[in-house]
């Protein structure tokens, strides 16, 4: 067998959040591996440089995901003048930095909004088409927040725990339309999100790197291969799992 089950030649991919970080990583594997690729976010001009810094077969959309209403649009724009989804990476996130104690209802419900409901939201309305068409993959970015407990991101954490259970029930209702779901847990990623959460923070930040098997930091690219791993033919019987790509992070004691 060639290595062309590995290729997403001629699959459209949509990715929330692609302009920046993790995001841009997928983005750029993904076009790397010949997908059509398909950024979204709500910085116009983010997304304009992710698109210059890429090159061909790559579309943006101004679109902020907690706009429900939108979603519809959204779907409908992209399958009509860019063509039809195959894949769905519900990047897009927010993070939230906090004791429980200290967390109000409002910043739980923030978080929730873009990171369990905006996404529930949009894969229902992505996997309408799919499920029609019998074919497709869809992708949660989780987190190792979602994996085990860590203090200060309650929110989060909750938000992310939640996409587990999104995964399991999709698998059930969408495995026999040939329509797979996944999730990848990054470990401690090189991104903006990352680096802001914790500088001025080195007890946090040594603490993270005593729990990496692998003793570092993790790059934004290592999500965007595992991403098209996961979305590729090789990984056709590949449904309703976690995976981890966290340098050993989970199982290190
Ligand atoms: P970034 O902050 O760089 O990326 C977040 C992206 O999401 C941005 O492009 C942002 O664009 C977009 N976004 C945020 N809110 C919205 C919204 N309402 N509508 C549309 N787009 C939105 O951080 P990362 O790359 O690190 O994070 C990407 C994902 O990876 C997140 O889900 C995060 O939880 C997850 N993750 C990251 C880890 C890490 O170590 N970095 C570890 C584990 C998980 P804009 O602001 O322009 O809208």
């Amino acid at each position: 067998m060639g290595l062309e089950v590995f290729s997403l030649e001629n699959k459209i991919a949509l990715i929330t959040g692609g302009g920046t970080g993790i995001g841009l990583g997928i983005a750029k594997a993904y076009h790397e591996a010949g997908a059509t690729v398909v950024i979204t976010g709500r910085r116009k001009q983010v997304l304009k440089d992710a698109v210059a810094e890429l090159g061909d077969n790559v579309h943006y959309r101004v679109n902020d995901i907690t706009n429900k209403k939108e979603i519809p649009n959204l779907v409908k724009d992209i399958e009509t003048n860019i063509g039809p989804i195959e894949v769905l990476i519900n990047n897009a996130g927010i993070h939230y930095k906090g004791m429980a104690q200290e967390t109000s209802d409002e910043d739980f419900e923030k978080i929730l909004q873009t990171n369990v409901i905006s996404v529930f939201a949009l894969t229902r309305e992505c996997a309408k088409y799919m499920l029609q068409r019998k074919k497709g993959s869809i992708i949660m970015i989780g987190s190792m927040a979602g994996i085990f407990g860590i203090d200060k991101v309650v929110a989060y954490g909750t938000s992310k725990t939640a996409l587990t259970g999104l995964v399991n029930a999709l698998v059930t209702e969408y495995s026999t339309s040939n329509v797979r779901v996944n999730a990848i847990a990054p470990g401690w990623i090189e991104s903006n999100m990352f680096l802001n959460a914790i500088n001025n923070d080195p007890q946090r930040k040594q603490q993270i790197t005593n729990r990496i098997a692998m003793d570092h930091f993790g790059q934004t690219s290592d999500i965007g291969n595992a991403a098209v791993f996961l979305s590729s033919e090789a990984a056709k019987y590949i449904t309703g799992v976690v995976l981890p790509v966290d340098g050993g992070a989970t199982v290190n004691f």
